[in-house]
C-alpha cells in the first residue's frame, strides 16, 4: 500500500512505492494490503567483463559476499546525519553520471545510484514504518522527501537523459533497461516544455508528502474502543483479558487486527460489533479524505502535463493491461461471475441471522457489521470450521519455520538465524543460504507482532536488489502483526503470501538491482504470492510442519478438509468486494477526480449492503494514497496469473523440478523480462485467465 508513487519513476519508484503488501483482505472488512515495489533498470556486461576495467569491484558499491548488516540508527540525529551524507553523495554521482565521469556507460550509472538509494535510504524509509522512536519515525520520512525531490530532479535531467538516448544496449537485458530508464525519465517529465517541468517536479513531491500524511494517520492512531465484559461475550478471552481498562473498568480494545478481528468475527451482541466496526472504518478521518480528494486531484493534473485526461490513463499505459478499457473489460467479467453469487451469499447470512435471533427471514436485515460475524457462524454451523482451532497448530515461530522448510523443499534453499541489533527486540534477521556450497543469497528480516505506532497491515520492503554484475545480494523485510498465540489458516495464507514477496527478492539473480525481485509491473507482482496461497490447503504441504515442529499437534485431515470446502463459502462476498474497491480506484483516478467520500458513499451504496452513513473507509484506503493507485485492480488481474501459474504444480505442489524452473525463469528474473514473457516461458503457451474464472466460480 503506499506509495506516492505511482507518479514517482524510476528511482523514486522503488522508495515510496516500494513496499509490495499482503493480500486481499478478509472477507467484508477492508482492502488487502499489498506488495511493493521498486524501480527499474538493465544491462548486459558480464561481471567478469566489469570486474576487469575496475568498474565495479566487488565491494566498491555494496557488493557482499555476505548477510546484509542492519545500519544502527538510534535516534533522529543519526538519521539526519546519514541523509545529509547520502544526498551529497547522490548529487555527486548525478553530476558524474551527467559528464560521463566515473568509468561505465550510463545504465550502470543508474545501478549504481539505485544501489547508493537502496542500501542508505530505503533503510530509512522503512523504519519510518516500524520503529518505536517517533522522532527517528519523522526524521526518515524528512529524508525520504528530500529523497522524492532528489529523484524529481534526477529524472528531468536533459544530459543524462540524452546518453540514454544515444546508448546502444549490447544485449536484451540492457535493452530492456535502457527502455525502462527513457520510460522513467518521460514519466517524469524530461521532455516537457520548462514551466510543465517543474510542475511535474512540484506536483510529485507534493503527492509524496500527502501520500505520508496520509499513512502516518492510519499508522499512528490509537483508537481504542471501551466495552464491560458482557459487552464482550463470544469474544475469546485472550483477546481481551490483557486489554488496558478505563476510568469505568471498560476494557479498551485497540484497532490492531489480533484486537479487531476476533470481536467483529465473534462479539454476540450486534452493538458492540457495530461499534468497533464504525471505529476502524473511520481511521484516518476528515483529513485523510481531504488528502486524498488532493491527490486524485494533483495526479489528474500531473497526467493533463502530458496530454491524458486521467491518471489511470498514465499509469495504466505501462502496466501489463496497458490501457484503462483492457482493466474494465476484464473486471466487467469479474463481476459477471460473482454478481448473482454474492446475492446468494448474502441470503445465506440473512437466514443465518434469522436462525440466530429467531425472526422471519423476510424482516431480518444483514448490517456491514454483521457479515464477518455470520460468515463465520455459517462456517462454523456448515463446516464445522472455527479459524481459532487453528491457533494451536500453527505458533508463530514455527509457522516462520514452516514456510521457510516449504522454500527449502521447493527452491532449494536454507535459512539461518543471525545475530544482529535491529529496530526493536521483536525483529529478527535470517540469513538466506544455498544448501550445497553454503554461500549467502540474500538477507530477511521479520517483524510479526503489533504494537503502537507500528505498520498495521502485512507487507514486504524490498530494502536491496540483486545485481549479479556485482555480486550484490537481496535484502528484504517481512511486516506483519499476529497474534502471539498462534496463527489461524487465513493467516498462515497470509505468512506465505508475504514470504512470496521476499522470496521474489531472495531468489531474484538479475543483473540489475534496479530490475531485481519485485521491482515488476504492478499488475504482476502479486502474482507469485497469490500462487502461494494455495499451498496452505494441501495436506501434503502442512506434513512439512511436523519436521520442523514435532511438538506442534498435526491439523486433523477431516479439519483441513472442511476448511478446503468452507473457502467456497462467501467468496461472492468477498469478490465482489474486491471488484468495488478495484471499480473505486478507477473512478477516483478517471477523468474526472471526483470526491473521494460521495463517490464511496454512491458505489457502496449501490451494493446489496449499501452504505453505512457516517462512516469514511476511504479514510483509510492507503493503497490509493501510496503506489496502487489507479492499480488496485492488479490483485485481481495478479490473481488471473497466479492460477494459472498454479496449474504447473497442480500435481504435486512440492515438486522441487518444477520449482527450481520456477525459480530460475520467474522469480530469478524479476523485471528484466516482460511478464507475459516470463509466464509463457514457463507455462509452454500464453497465459489465459480460464483458471482463474473457473477457481472463482468453483
Ligand atoms: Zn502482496
Amino acid at each position: 500500500m503506499r506509495c506516492a508513487l505511482s507518479t514517482l519513476q524510476g528511482l523514486s519508484k522503488s522508495l515510496l512505492t516500494a513496499r509490495t503488501s499482503s493480500h486481499p483482505a478478509p472477507l467484508v472488512a477492508q482492502p488487502s494490503p499489498d506488495t511493493m515495489h521498486l524501480p527499474l533498470l538493465r544491462t548486459l556486461v558480464p561481471v567478469l567483463m566489469l570486474a576487469a576495467v575496475g568498474l565495479f569491484s566487488p565491494g566498491a558499491h555494496g557488493a557482499d559476499a555476505g548477510p546484509f548488516v542492519f545500519p544502527s540508527h538510534r535516534h533522529a540525529g543519526d538519521v539526519k546525519t546519514a541523509c545529509d551524507a547520502v544526498m551529497a553523495d547522490l548529487g555527486a554521482q548525478e553530476r558524474r553520471v551527467a559528464a560521463g565521469q566515473g568509468g561505465g556507460n550510463v545504465l550502470l550509472g543508474m545501478e549504481r545510484l539505485n544501489q547508493t538509494a537502496e542500501d542508505r535510504v530505503y533503510v530509512l524509509a522503512f523504519l519510518a514504518n516500524v520503529h518505536p522512536d517517533k522522532g527517528l519515525r519523522d526524521a526518515a520520512e524528512a529524508c525520504e522527501l528530500r529523497y522524492q525531490a532528489f529523484s524529481s530532479r534526477l529524472f528531468q535531467n536533459e544530459k543524462i537523459h540524452a546518453r540514454l538516448q544515444a546508448h546502444e544496449a549490447i544485449d536484451p537485458v540492457d535493452a530492456q533497461f535502457r527502455r525502462d530508464l527513457l520510460a522513467s525519465f518521460e514519466d517524469a517529465g524530461v521532455a516537457l516544455a520548462p514551466a510543465r517541468r517543474d510542475r511535474a517536479r512540484a506536483l510529485n513531491n507534493e503527492i509524496a508528502r500527502l501520500g505520508q500524511a496520509f499513512e502516518r494517520r492510519v499508522r499512528e492512531d490509537r483508537t481504542r474502543v471501551p466495552f464491560t465484559v458482557a459487552e464482550l461475550e463470544g469474544v475469546p478471552e485472550g483477546v481481551w483479558s490483557k486489554a488496558p481498562l478505563d476510568a469505568r473498568g471498560r476494557r479498551l480494545i485497540g484497532l490492531d487486527y489480533p484486537s479487531y478481528t476476533p470481536v467483529v468475527e465473534s462479539a454476540r451482541n450486534p452493538a458492540t460489533r457495530e461499534r468497533i466496526w464504525r471505529a476502524f472504518q473511520n481511521r484516518g478521518g476528515d483529513a485523510n479524505l481531504r488528502t486524498l480528494a488532493r491527490i486524485g486531484q494533483e495526479r489528474r493534473a500531473y497526467a493533463r502535463l502530458f496530454g491524458l485526461s486521467s491518471y489511470a490513463d498514465f499509469a495504466i499505459r505501462r502496466r501489463m493491461a496497458g490501457d484503462v478499457g483492457r482493466v474494465q473489460s476484464f473486471l466487467g467479467e469479474v463481476k459477471g461471475v460473482v454478481e448473482q453469487r454474492e446475492l446468494r451469499d448474502i441470503a445465506d447470512l440473512r437466514a443465518a441471522k434469522a436462525a440466530d435471533l429467531g425472526t422471519a427471514p423476510e424482516a431480518t436485515t444483514v448490517r456491514r457489521w454483521d457479515a464477518s460475524y455470520y460468515v463465520e457462524r455459517v462456517k462454523r454451523d456448515r463446516f464445522a470450521l472455527d479459524q481459532n482451532s487453528f491457533r494451536q497448530h500453527f505458533p508463530p515461530q514455527a509457522s516462520v519455520d514452516f514456510v521457510m522448510a516449504l522454500a527449502g523443499r521447493l527452491f532449494d534453499v536454507g535459512f539461518r538465524p543471525l545475530a544482529q541489533t535491529l529496530w526493536h527486540p521483536d525483529a529478527q534477521a535470517y540469513e538466506v543460504f544455498d544448501p550445497a556450497s553454503q554461500r549467502s543469497i540474500a538477507t530477511l528480516y521479520l517483524d510479526l507482532y503489533p504494537r503502537p505506532d507500528k505498520y498495521g497491515h502485512a507487507a514486504v520492503w524490498g530494502l536491496r536488489g540483486s545485481a549479479t554484475l556485482d555480486g550484490r545480494l537481496p535484502t528484504a523485510a517481512l511486516v506483519t502483526n499476529f497474534d502471539r498465540e498462534g496463527l489461524t489458516l487465513d493467516e498462515l495464507e497470509t505468512l506465505l503470501h508475504e514470504f512470496g514477496h521476499a522470496l521474489h527478492g531472495a531468489l531474484s539473480a538479475t543483473r540489475y538491482s534496479s530490475n531485481a525481485g519485485t521491482n515488476v509491473k504492478l499488475d504482476f507482482v502479486e502474482a507469485p504470492s497469490q500462487m502461494l496461497e494455495e499451498w496452505v490447503y494441501d495436506a501434503r504441504v502442512l506434513a512439512l510442519f511436523q519436521q520442523v515442529c514435532p511438538a506442534c499437534a498435526p491439523v486433523p485431515a477431516d479439519l483441513l478438509e472442511r476448511a478446503v470446502r468452507s473457502r467456497s463459502f462467501a467468496k461472492g462476498l468477498q469478490f465482489a468486494r474486491q471488484h468495488l474497491y478495484a471499480s473505486y480506484d478507477l473512478a477516483l483516478h478517471g477523468p474526472a477526480a471526483p470526491s473521494p467520500m460521495a463517490t464511496w458513499a454512491r458505489m457502496e451504496g449501490d451494493t446489496p449492503l449499501g452504505f453505512v452513513k457516517g462512516t469514511m473507509f476511504p479514510a483509510a484506503f492507503s493503497h490509493l494514497s501510496g503506489g496502487y493507485g489507479a492499480g488496485y485492480y492488479a490483485y485481481l488481474w495478479s490473481l488471473a496469473i497466479a492460477q494459472d501459474l498454479h496449474t504447473a504444480f497442480a500435481a504435486d505442489p512440492l515438486d522441487a523440478v518444477v520449482g527450481r524452473r520456477y525459480r530460475e525463469g520467474v522469480l530469478g528474473r524479476g523485471g528484466e523480462v516482460d511478464p507475459d514473457e516470463l509466464v509463457t516461458r514457463f507455462l509452454g503457451r500464453p497465459p489465459g485467465n480460464a483458471a482463474f474464472f473457473q477457481w472463482l466460480d468453483r
